[in-house]
């Protein structure tokens, strides 16, 4: 049993079959990769796993706890934490305070805009943002609004506060789209150093291969909102289906 288990699950947007019978088991404290073309349903798949979409059939468990039918906000208390293909942090505030408020969200389960003046009181808060921020090497980037940081900063800014709120299994939609070679390398890096350092599980839907190469013990393959093969890195590589389902990309 893994720690999420996705049973026949179906989607349809009205007659577009976007996930057609999805199985796909992940095993606690592994790095899971989901593949496939655009449009192959990915993206669907990650929204039914914490509760943005509901599947028409089927059954999502994790750690033996359905999922369905739960809210976001319960599902993120279950230890789901997701990082979106677009990132959602407040621009006009520096990293410290953006960081400040994932932690608050974490201990409190809600942050009130107006807290923000008075956050600085909370010692345990400032202590945890800063930790985070040091173990993603964003600490010299405190102070930078975030609406001016690079796209790689940001995508890793997102990862440390997702995981401010010590998820079990962590989501991640394409962590590295549109990024240059030298920052996707250190996301990979730093992906590599949560792993090591903590019980975490980790979903990846990714396109660079070079990322899920380096990171993935398993692959599932997903191609018109069907799983076509599930293997090792090594086995995925020289499947002659994946290679048919990625021509034309
Ligand atoms: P991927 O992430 O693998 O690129 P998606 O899961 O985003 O694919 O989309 C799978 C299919 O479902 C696509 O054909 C897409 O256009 C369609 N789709 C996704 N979300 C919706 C929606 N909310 N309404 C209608 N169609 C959708
Ligand atoms: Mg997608």
């Amino acid at each position: 049993m893994g720690i999420l288990e996705v049973k026949n699950v179906n989607k349809r947007f009205g007659g577009l079959q976007a996930l057609g019978d999805v199985n796909l088991s992940v095993a606690e404290n592994s790095c899971h990769a989901i593949i496939g073309p655009n449009g192959a349903g990915k993206s669907t798949l990650l929204n039914c796993l914490v509760g943005k979409l509901i599947p028409d059939t089927g059954s999502v468990m994790f750690d033996g706890q359905s999922v369905l039918g739960r809210k976001p906000y319960e599902i993120n208390q279950m230890g789901i934490s997701r990082v979106f293909q677009t990132p959602e942090i407040f621009g006009d505030l520096t990293v410290m305070e953006n960081m400040m408020i994932a932690c608050f969200a974490q201990r409190d389960g809600a942050f009130k805009m107006h807290a923000i003046g008075s956050m600085w009181k909370e010692k345990d808060i400032v202590e945890k943002a800063e930790h985070m921020l040091e173990s993603m090497n964003l600490a010299e980037k405190r102070d930078m609004h975030t609406a001016s940081m690079s796209r790689g900063d940001k995508r890793r800014m997102e990862i440390a506060m997702c995981l401010s709120q010590e998820p079990r299994l962590l989501l991640l939609d394409e962590p590295t789209a549109g990024m240059a070679r030298a920052d996707t390398n250190n996301t990979i890096d730093l992906l590599k150093k949560i792993k090591e350092e903590r019980d975490i599980t980790i979903a990846i839907i990714e396109h660079d291969m070079h990322v899920v190469f380096s990171l993935a013990e398993r692959i599932t393959v997903l191609a018109q909102g069907t799983p076509l093969v599930e293997d090792t890195p090594e086995k995925i590589k020289g499947h002659p289906k994946v290679r048919e389902a990625y021509l034309g990309e």
